[in-house]
């Protein structure tokens, strides 16, 4: 009588953790075809959201069937992965064009990192909390995702670095930091939510002379909070 393979393969897992297959392309093109009818309209924004596993930047297997829902959910040290319409909005309104310099403020799990970097930005980010950044950077690494990142305060953006084309801002922010706005290039645009509480504003600041920055308030969105004294 033949006997079963001692090692035979046995997948618990509805699906792989680390693979990207038919299933996972299926789920983002619903993604995208929902990010659609919430009205966004960026072609190349809705084309990266098609390409980024959003699955691989999601560590707990228990959310893996909710990686292509368009919720927000925790990554770890009281942090979220920000919801899929939200990283579309704000690449949207970023307006950004490949071979752009672009800062970004929140790191987190590396998602909208990974969409910006699929818009063929060059990319810095800043992540306030180490164990974020740790986890983040080896994650990029393996995903094959450039991206220049680094463990900081946001507040200060990256003065070594700077001038940048564009300034994104994932977290939010009681105030416009000054130290943000004076690292824009002429023309350059900053992209941040601003309010204490649970509701910020979504300002677009372009710098438009070396002392005037215009202002446009693009609606209302919820983020975690930009921290201020925490390493
Ligand atoms: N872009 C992320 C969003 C993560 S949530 C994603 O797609 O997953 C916002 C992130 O901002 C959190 O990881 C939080 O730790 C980080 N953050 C909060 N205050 C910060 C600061 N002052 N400087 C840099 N990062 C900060």
């Amino acid at each position: 009588m033949a006997e079963w393979p001692v090692t035979r393969p046995i997948t618990f897992a509805p699906f792989a953790m680390h693979k990207d297959d038919y299933r996972h392309q299926g789920m983002r093109k619903r993604l995208v075809d929902t990010l659609i009818a919430k009205g966004i309209e960026d072609r190349e924004v809705l084309a990266a959201i098609g390409q980024v596993p959003r699955h691989l930047f999601i560590d707990d297997t228990a959310f893996l069937e909710m990686a292509y829902q368009d919720i927000a959910f925790p990554i770890g040290c009281g942090q979220t992965i920000s919801q899929p319409y939200t990283v579309a909005f704000q690449s949207a309104i970023l307006a950004v064009r490949p071979g752009m310099k672009v800062l970004e403020i929140g790191t987190g799990s590396g998602y909208q990192t990974a969409v910006l970097a699929k818009l063929g930005c060059k990319i810095f980010s800043i992540e306030r909390q180490r164990p974020l950044y740790l986890q983040t950077k080896e994650r990029l690494a393996r995903s094959g995702v450039k991206a220049n990142l680094y463990h900081g305060d946001g507040y200060a953006g990256l003065p070594r670095e700077a001038p940048f084309d564009r300034i994104l801002v994932t977290c939010g922010a009681p105030f416009v930091p000054q130290g943000l706005t004076s690292q824009l290039k002429l023309g350059g645009r900053l992209v941040i939510p601003v309010g204490e509480g649970d509701e910020q504003r979504m300002l677009r600041i372009t710098r438009s002379s070396e002392m005037d920055v215009s202002t446009e308030d693009l609606g209302a969105f919820r983020f975690v909070p930009m921290l201020q004294d925490k390493a």
